[in-house]
């Protein structure tokens, strides 16, 4: 019904005016409006004048009859793109008139004499006809409007993948024509395993009635390009698609995902890549029961490169490197499934890391760790300079090592520093107690940052005897401490740590400082003049004021100089010999007494010991261990004694744990002992008892002398 109009409005045409009156009232009834006409043309009139909802038309009138005035409306509607629903009105059993009124057409016809009631209800069914076929025209008016804005190319398919209709896009992406499909079935037109997947979807829409979409590619114009095909229901055994060229799309997904995952610096492969190949990697190893390694590589002294020669020497040597570890791992064993392009990535910096899937043996990723290196010791040239690149590997492998991404990654870290800190240059397998080590290295060191201030450490004292005489003539300070969780920790476990970090200058300046008050204070007691030896780290001996300390330290505790012993390991002399020539002279020139640690432990040269000119070598506890009965170790003891004694220098036996070994070292003439059996290491007051009960001790050290 038109939209104006509240109601329907009804065109009636018929010369006879009773007739006329008579249908007006009866459409009236009807609760529509109405407009009359007494002859064809008028009625023309009118319809174009008015446009109605419906005509009634008399087949007889003059001027023009009903079947012209039909015709007409009928060609003025096809130029307004209308349809009218037209009742003739027609005489009794007139077969010739009905079929003439079809012909002119007609949508309906009611015969003469009229039955009114019969009437209405005609009317009131033709009408709402009209209301549902414009409805349905219209939607079918939008639907092609639609599909006549949108690219795409449409087909329709029944159930069974026979294609009902075929519409190439307005861009002619189409590859196939109408021809080629209509009629078909899709594994005519389509390869075999996209028509599989296109009736799957096809099926599935039917089942769930949801759109569903299916992609491919197929060659066209020389090249391959993408396809979506969007599936929709369109009726029970029906299914409307659409299909659209993606390439471009595509494309330029591909370039975000490569902007995304590629270093660009080095084209290789970033971090998030590197992560989610690790992810799928894991998912197959576990599913597979495979092994993997992570090689973790870092440059040595990359951060040298870059501050020496500059940022662009830098980035080209990163390029250079990522170049030949590409090449290095193209070949042969390492790559088995995975593109050797993708299991090299660049983590960030001058961190590389490198998958090794399916791994059989763990030497075959010691292998390529080898490979790596031997390839990086070729220098790289760039521009004028030849640079000279190491790098250190750390090796994680799964499952041995760890069940999950991160902890491999971080493990194979872990693994390279460690292969740092072994001198660099050389690639290093994690294992768990790597971990556990370092682990408890640190929790050590943040421990020893604190024990100083914490008074967490303190000095024993190692009583050292004089052969001859049998007295005790001076003492070894021993660093010990006590750690609030661990109890006593044993210098040779934090020593070394507190020498790597520099603490142990903090440290021995407290030892020093310790040991030297406490040395005066057993001198003001009376008791005697005890020599105190510290022994000093390699690290303090270098440190620049180690003459202010040794000096203040004197001053400060008022202890004259040749009482303090301060005892130097081989190593520590030997590192830089003339060096050490120079400080030895001011340490001697301040008149401290000078001996060298740990003797025969190390590679001494004979002419340096002349050269330092030390008063006293201690000869290693472990040459004293076997003796009497190792007969070796006893011709060395022997044979340093005598050397030490041409050389004008004392000689002071550690480690001494019996009285045959306390005899032998006095036969052959030794100076000093020091030892288990002499005394363990013990507190400052014990000494001080000790030192009251002097006599006792020397008595029965006499009485040992004197029996061997
Ligand atoms: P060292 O200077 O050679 O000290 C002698 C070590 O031998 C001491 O171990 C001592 O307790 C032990 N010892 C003494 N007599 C015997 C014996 O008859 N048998 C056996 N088996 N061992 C004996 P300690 O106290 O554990 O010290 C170990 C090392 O730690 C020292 O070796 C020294 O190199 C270092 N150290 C100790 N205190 C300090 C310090 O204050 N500063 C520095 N830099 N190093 C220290
Ligand atoms: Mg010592
Ligand atoms: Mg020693």
């Amino acid at each position: 019904m038109s939209a104006q109009r509240q109601n329907g409005l009804v065109l009636i045409a018929d010369d006879d005016p009773i007739m006329r009156l008579l249908m007006v009232e009866t459409i009236a009834q009807l609760g529509l409006e109405t407009l009359a006409a007494e002859n064809g043309r008028l009625a023309v009139d009118l319809y174009q004048s008015h446009q109605p909802d419906l005509v009634l038309l008399d087949v007889e009138m003059p001027e023009m009859d009903g079947f012209e005035a039909c015709r007409q409306i009928r060609r003025l509607e096809t130029r307004e793109l209308r349809s009218v629903p037209i009742i003739m009105v027609t005489g009794a059993d007139d077969i010739d008139s009905v079929t003439l009124a079809y012909d002119a057409g007609a949508t309906d016809f009611v015969s003469k004499p009229i039955n009114w009631p019969v009437l209405g209800h005609r009317v009131r069914y033709v009408l709402k006809a009209s209301d549902a076929f414009v409805g349905l025209r219209l939607a079918d008016a939008h639907n092609r409007a639609v599909l006549a804005a949108i690219p795409d190319t449409f087909f329709r398919l029944s159930r069974d993948g026979i294609c009902l209709n075929y519409e190439a896009g307005p861009n002619n992406h189409a590859i196939f024509s109408s021809d080629q499909c209509v009629g078909k079935h899709v594994s005519e037109v389509l390869p075999p395993e996209i028509a599989a997947r296109l009736m799957e979807q096809v099926a599935a829409v039917l089942q769930t009635q949801q759109v569903r979409a299916v992609d491919y590619v197929l060659p066209r114009a020389g090249g391959f390009h993408h396809f979506e095909a969007r599936l929709a229901l369109t009726g029970a055994n029906e299914v409307l698609g659409l299909v659209r060229d993606i390439s471009e799309r595509k494309q330029a997904e591909e370039q975000i995902r490569r902007l995304a995952y590629c270093d660009s610096l080095t084209g290789i492969p970033n971090r998030q890549a590197f992560l989610e190949m690790l992810e799928r990697e894991l998912l197959h190893a576990k599913l597979g029961a495979k092994k993997f390694a992570i090689l973790f590589l870092d440059l040595d002294a990359f951060k040298k490169v870059n501050d020496t020669l500059g940022h662009s020497i830098g980035d080209l040597l990163l390029q250079l490197v990522s170049e030949r570890l590409c090449e290095t791992l193209r070949p042969r064993d390492v790559v088995s499934r995975l593109d050797s392009q993708t299991n090299l990535a660049r983590l960030g910096g001058d961190e590389f890391t490198i998958l090794i899937p399916d791994l059989v043996h763990v030497e075959d990723a010691l292998h390529v760790a080898e490979r790596i290196k031997e390839t990086m010791s070729r220098p790289f040239q760039i521009e004028s300079h030849e640079i000279f690149v190491t790098s250190s590997i750390g090796i994680s492998l799964y499952p041995e090592d760890g069940q999950d991404c991160d902890s491999l990654l971080k493990y194979a870290d872990i693994a390279m520093y460690h292969a740092k800190s072994r001198g660099k240059n050389n690639a290093q397998l994690y294992s768990a107690s790597l971990t556990k080590q370092i682990m408890s290295h640190a929790k050590l060191e943040v421990g020893l940052r604190k024990a100083l201030k914490n008074e967490e450490l303190y000095l024993l004292y190692q009583p050292q005897v004089d052969v001859p005489s049998a007295a005790m003539i001076g003492v070894e300070a021993l660093l010990r401490w006590k750690h609030p969780e661990r109890g006593i920790i044993l210098p040779n476990e934090f020593i070394p740590l507190a020498e790597e970090t520099g603490l142990i200058v903090p440290i021995g300046e407290w030892v020093l400082r310790t040991a030297c008050r406490q040395a005066k204070a057993w001198q003001r007691s009376g008791q005697a003049a005890l020599r105190v030896a510290v022994n000093l780290s390699a690290k303090q001996f270098k440190s620049e004021n180690l003459m202010q300390i040794v000096l203040s330290t004197l001053a400060d505790s008022g202890l004259e100089p040749h009482l303090l012993e301060l005892e130097l390991t081989e190593g520590t002399l030997m590192d830089d010999a003339n060096a050490t020539i120079v400080t030895l002279e001011q340490l001697r020139a301040v008149g401290v007494y000078l001996s060298i640690d740990d003797f025969g432990t190390g590679y001494s040269s004979m002419n340096y010991l002349k050269r330092f000119d030390v008063r006293a070598l201690k000869i290693d506890k472990s040459f004293i261990n076997g003796i009497p009965q190792d007969t070796q170790n006893a011709a060395i003891t022997q044979a340093i004694i005598a050397m030490a004694h041409g050389m004008k220098m004392a000689v002071v036996a550690e480690g001494v744990e019996t009285a045959s070994q306390l005899a032998l070292l006095g036969q052959y003439g030794c100076d000093t002992v020091q030892g288990y059996y002499l005394g363990k290491p013990v507190s400052h007051a014990s000494i001080s008892s000790m030192l009251q009960n002097r006599l006792r001790l020397v008595r029965r050290l006499a009485r040992q002398l004197v029996r061997t």
